[in-house]
């Protein structure tokens, strides 16, 4: 179970151009059975050493925005149809592809859920923690070995220099995260992302690697954005949160604000089922209902066959995403009746 704290050191700046910034981003999958927009106008930000949690349930189009950042979705059948990705004030999506590479890996750097798949099981850790360094940065073979220990050493795993040489099936499904942690710090990344982290591993495992993410996005200054299906998760470590349902962000607010009061009817059920150690013996909330079919998308708000609030309204009109001030959004045609309670 989690017992959520909210500590936030999050102060939002003006008027400064951003690290990454994804704006008005559409994304579409063109299907035998149609064309699914998966993104539809999703806008964020990121700045160096704060951490944006991306919170959706599978199929909310959290991971594919970030493919998209990255560079790495299949096209086709991914296209996208307009918006861009500013790094550094650079529109990645306008880039030649050969500049676009450098910024992979070496700016930006994403780690994914399954370590044992992403690994190569033939090749050793260390070798290929300091394949990158070799290929990209042109270390040789032994000053690369020795980075290689220092990355296993910043990341925490005991006895780096002696694990080396180990294998990915030598390691612990924890230990294999920090692997890839380490191979994604290689190129020093400005920004890193971390997409469901550790949804493959127990509770205590868990907790360790999002101390670990946190500590080294403070001591390496570094943008996080942290993907997740789990508010539970990211309650003490993210600054912002955007929560995002059928390809848009329905709610973006500081971590402190959303979780004392969410502005959106989604949000407010994403809280309501996290387990919480004063809730022993009750049952736990969940939200009634499937994510939509993108190919085929409800009418009005996406939201609308699953809202216990949902009026006539909703099933006609797309709502808006409304300003509610200190950066925080909410797309809910009664997110004002949400905050101030009542909404029935
Ligand atoms: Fe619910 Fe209507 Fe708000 Fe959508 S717009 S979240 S259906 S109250």
């Amino acid at each position: 179970m989690t017992d959520i704290r909210v500590e936030s050191s999050y102060a939002p700046r003006a008027g400064a151009q951003h690290l990454l910034e994804v704006k008005d981003l559409f994304v579409e999958f063109h299907t035998r059975d149609g064309v699914a927009r998966v993104i539809n106008g999703v806008s964020y930000h990121l700045d160096p050493g704060e951490t944006l949690a991306v919170l959706g349930e599978s199929g909310s189009g959290k991971s594919v925005t970030a493919q998209a950042i990255m560079g790495i979705l299949d096209m086709p059948p991914a296209k996208i149809p307009s918006g861009q990705i500013l790094y550094k004030g650079e529109d990645l999506l306008a880039m030649p592809e050969e500049k676009r590479r450098q910024v992979r890996g070496k700016e930006i750097a994403m780690i994914f859920q399954d370590a044992l798949s992403a690994l190569n099981p033939v090749f050793p850790v260390g070798w290929q923690i300091s394949e990158t360094l070799r290929t990209r940065a042109g270390m040789s073979k032994k000053d690369a070995t020795r980075r290689a220990i220092e990355l296993m050493d910043q990341v925490k795993i005991p006895a780096a220099k002696a694990r080396v040489k180990d294998y990915p099936h030598q390691f612990s499904g924890g230990m294999r995260q920090r692997v890839m942690i380490a191979m994604a710090l290689a190129m020093d990344p400005k920004v890193l992302i971390a997409d469901e982290p550790t949804t493959a591993l127990d509770v205590t495992v868990q907790a360790q690697i999002m101390d670990l993410l946190a500590d080294l996005r403070r001591d390496l200054n570094m943008g996080l954005i942290l993907i997740t299906h789990d508010l539970g998760v990211v309650a003490d470590v993210a600054d912002r949160i955007a929560v995002m349902y059928a390809g848009r962000i329905i709610e973006h607010a500081d971590v402190h604000s959303l979780y004392k009061s969410p502005a959106h009817p989604y949000t407010q059920g994403l809280l309501d089922s996290i387990p919480r150690l004063d809730s022993k013996g009750t049952e736990l909330a969940t939200i009634k209902g499937l994510p939509p079919n993108l190919l085929r998308p409800p009418t009005g708000c996406a939201f609308h066959p699953r809202c216990p609030y949902v009026k006539s309204v909703c099933t006609t009109s797309t709502p808006r995403s409304l300003d509610l001030g200190h950066g925080r959004t909410s797309a809910c045609h009664f997110a004002k009746e949400m905050l101030d309670g009542t909404l029935r």
